[in-house]
Parts: C-alpha cells; sequence; structure tokens
C-alpha cells in the first residue's frame, strides 16, 4: 500500500478488528455497501455538531452528513429535545397525529407545488410510490430517468446508476442493470436519458413518449457526483412532459437544501411529484412523496375513485416527523443563505487548492454541496466523470482521513449549519496539505 494507506491503518486499528470480526457476520461488516473502501471502512462512535468520531478516538470535521441527512450536523439541540419530547409521548401509534399533519402542512407551504403528501421510511419508498402512482394516473407503463441518477433500491431505478464504462452512445445511453437480481422487466421499461443535453433528451422522450408514465430527474445528480442540471433542461423537461400527458417527478432527496422550497424553487421549474427523504427525518429514517392533488387523490381512501394501497408499519413515524420538524423549523431560508455561501466558498477554494497544486480536477456542486472529481475535462454529466482518476480520489479521501477531515470515499459531501467558515477553511488547508503531497 501507499504511504497515506499505511498512515490510515496506523491510525484505526479498532476499526479494522471490527472489519474484521463484523464480517464473520455481516457481509463486508456493514450493512450500506456505498460507504465501504480500502483497505477498510471506519468504525464511527459519536458524533457532535460538525464532528465525527471513530471508535480509535480520532476526531474528524465531518463534510458528510451522513449522505446529506444532517443539513444541522450532529445532535442539534432543537433536535434532541424534539425527539426526547416525542420519546417520552410514545414511538408510534397506530393512528394518524398531529405530527404528521404539522409536517404535511410544512412541506405544503414551503414546496407550493405539492398540493397534498404521503410519508414513508425512506427515499427509496417515495420515489417507488411516485412512479407507481404515476402509472396508476397514465395507465402508462414505462419510466425515463437519467444516466447517473440513483434513485434509491427499487428496481424500475436500479438501471444505469453509475454504469462503470461507456454504456452506449452519448446521447442515447444504453440501459444497464446496477445490479443482479432485479425484476426481469425492470430493464425493459425503463428508458435511460442523456443528462444536460436537452435536444438528445427530448428526441428519446418523444420517441417513447406514448409509453411513459414517469420522467424522474434529480435536479442536482447527488450520489453521481453533485452535478447540478441546466435549467434549460429541467425547462425542456416540463414542457415537454406537460405535452404529452407525462408525470414528472423530481426526486429532492438530497436537492431539497437548495432553496427554502427545494431545488425546485432554485430553478423556477415545478414538477408534478416531488420525492423527498434524507434530511426531512433529522437524522431519522423518513421520506415523502407529493405533488398534485389529483394525482395524490389516488392514496386518498376516502374517496370515491379507484385507490392505491399505502401500507407500511412505521410510515409517518412520530419519531422522526419529530425531529425532522424540528429540523426544517431551524432551516429557514435565512440559514439556507448562509450554508450555500459557505458551499460557494468551499468549492471555490477547493478549485484553487487543485489549480496551485497543479492537478486536473473538477469541483462540482451546487449550494451547500460538493464533489471532487480528478478529471481534466468539464463535468456536466456523469459519463464525463466516468474517466476520472479513482487512485487519485481514494488518496485524497484518506489523505484528507489524516489531516482531520471526512468526506465521503467517492470525493461527495456537503457543508451543515454546524460547519463555519473557521471550519471551511481548515477543509480547504487540510486539502492543500493532502495534495501538496500527491503532486
Ligand atoms: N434519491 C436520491 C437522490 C438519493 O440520493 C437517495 C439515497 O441516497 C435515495 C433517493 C434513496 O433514499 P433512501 O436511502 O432513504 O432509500
Amino acid at each position: 500500500g501507499s504511504d497515506v494507506e499505511r498512515l490510515y491503518r496506523s491510525l484505526t486499528p479498532t476499526s479494522h478488528e471490527y472489519f474484521l470480526e463484523g464480517s464473520r457476520y455481516l457481509p463486508g461488516a456493514d450493512s450500506r455497501s456505498t460507504l465501504f473502501h480500502l483497505p477498510y471502512p471506519l468504525v464511527l462512535s459519536e458524533g457532535h455538531g460538525c464532528r465525527v468520531s471513530d471508535v480509535d478516538g480520532n476526531e474528524l470535521l465531518d463534510f458528510t452528513g451522513n449522505h446529506t441527512s444532517l443539513v444541522l450536523g450532529y445532535g442539534h439541540p432543537r433536535v434532541r429535545e424534539a425527539v426526547r419530547d416525542q420519546l417520552d409521548r410514545g414511538t408510534c401509534f397506530p393512528g394518524a397525529t398531529a405530527l404528521g399533519v404539522r409536517m404535511a402542512k410544512l412541506l405544503c407551504d414551503r414546496i407550493p407545488s405539492v398540493e397534498r403528501v404521503r410519508f414513508t421510511n425512506s427515499g427509496t419508498e417515495a420515489v417507488m410510490y411516485a412512479v407507481r402512482a404515476a402509472r396508476a394516473f397514465t395507465g402508462r407503463p414505462g419510466v425515463a430517468k437519467v444516466e447517473g441518477g440513483y434513485h434509491g433500491s427499487w428496481d424500475d431505478v436500479m438501471v444505469s446508476t453509475r454504469p462503470a464504462g461507456q454504456a452506449g452512445d452519448r446521447v442515447r445511453p444504453a440501459a444497464v442493470p446496477a445490479s443482479p437480481g432485479l425484476t426481469p422487466g425492470a430493464l425493459g421499461t425503463t428508458v435511460v436519458l442523456p443528462f444536460n443535453e436537452a435536444e438528445a433528451a427530448a428526441r428519446l422522450i418523444e420517441q417513447y413518449g406514448e409509453q411513459l408514465a414517469a420522467v424522474v430527474v434529480e435536479p442536482v445528480l447527488g450520489s453521481a457526483g453533485m452535478i447540478p442540471a441546466d435549467r434549460d433542461y429541467l425547462v425542456m423537461l416540463r414542457e415537454l412532459t406537460a405535452r404529452l400527458g407525462i408525470v414528472l417527478v423530481f426526486d429532492e432527496v438530497v436537492s431539497f437544501r437548495i432553496a427554502h422550497g427545494g431545488a425546485q424553487e432554485h430553478f423556477a421549474v415545478s414538477p408534478d411529484l416531488t420525492c423527498l427523504g434524507k434530511l426531512i427525518g433529522g437524522g431519522f429514517p423518513l421520506g415523502a412523496f407529493g405533488g398534485r392533488g389529483d394525482i395524490m387523490a389516488l392514496f386518498d381512501p376516502s374517496g370515491g375513485g379507484p385507490r392505491m394501497p399505502h401500507p407500511g408499519s412505521y410510515n409517518a413515524n412520530p419519531v422522526s416527523l419529530a425531529g425532522g420538524l424540528a429540523t426544517l423549523e431551524v432551516l429557514t431560508g435565512e440559514a439556507i443563505g448562509g450554508l450555500n455561501a459557505r458551499g460557494a466558498r468551499l468549492r471555490n477554494r477547493m478549485r484553487a487548492a487543485f489549480a496551485e497544486a497543479g492537478l486536473p480536477a473538477q469541483v462540482t456542486g451546487l449550494g451547500s454541496l460538493f464533489a471532487i472529481h480528478p478529471v481534466a475535462h468539464p463535468v456536466r454529466a456523469y459519463r464525463d466523470t466516468i474517466g476520472a482518476d479513482a487512485g487519485c480520489r481514494h488518496r485524497i479521501f484518506l489523505g484528507l482521513f489524516t489531516e482531520g477531515v471526512l468526506i465521503d470515499p467517492r470525493g461527495v459531501g456537503c457543508v451543515s449549519t454546524a460547519a463555519g467558515e473557521a471550519e471551511v477553511d481548515r477543509f480547504t488547508g487540510a486539502l492543500r496539505t493532502v495534495l501538496e503531497g500527491l503532486a
């Protein structure tokens, strides 16, 4: 291994022990495959504000926020208080709660395109129900998604999430299963669109139009590397889906933090349905899907029309709702403004650090989201990241760890409200040191 890997090993002997023991009981010693990295992943034990500690006592500045879930950082006092209060009242009930109504009202108030909303346990389920509702509403089978788009682990969207190589033509990507074992029909009904290629995507949507129930898109590609959509691309999707009677679904599980009303407010483009997750649970499992009243009416058991089941023992879990409500109350428009300013500062300083070190890399992102792509050409779509230097990315990740900074192993991350300018500057200082070692 490299010097940085040896240093990582010397700082994390207890994580290594847990990895060896855990592997006997859990495949890969964990239950989230995306967090795995070589030589073995960290085992984390505590988080406070913008700091997280591992089992060896290494304290790290956290710029992951558990994959953007912890927008206020770890253990925000308002969130802890709200959750403790709910724990004392009861953790789940065989009935609706006032919290559910409050949270639904808050989301409908913040996001004008969301007239009604339903809660789930995860972003995966939110997308699954949104697409199913689109199929029920339109009577059509197909769903279109973009190459590199990640919408959770449900079969129909586990297609071309991160294809390893160039799959098909850039403007006509091939559908690639993201996992073995998908429902055999899944690939046949999913159309893969090129991201930020408005004309080419429009041609595909026109071609498959009559078969398409939904077009699903992240306004900022998240796990593919924090790549913002061009506004024109989203406008094209809006106009074309409206004309062809296709339900436009924005997956705002990651991008909701961009503005008070989500990325759809930032881009001024309104979808028919919106999916939410991660930060809306304030660090607890919660997802939501909502949008047009006529589509959401499918879920209304008191109505006369066709009815879609939406069961789920922990749907709208009150503990998650309490944590999420407290989080969204703290996450005002003003708080988001500060967050976005620190995000911009971070991305600018990262770009300067790469330029100074003479290393070719792109720093993408929007608002408080960022990603590092060690590649020389501009990154406007997932496909542009395929040739990135994975070894370089890995050394940056491990190097940042040895300098006391945690990002996602794939080079993506975000700023939380717990991290101020001083923390942002500590991060970019650490990056400079790491890049000096690489140059
Ligand atoms: N949609 C997007 C954009 C995501 O990033 C994710 C998770 O990473 C999901 C959906 C799935 O959410 P969950 O992990 O809560 O199932």
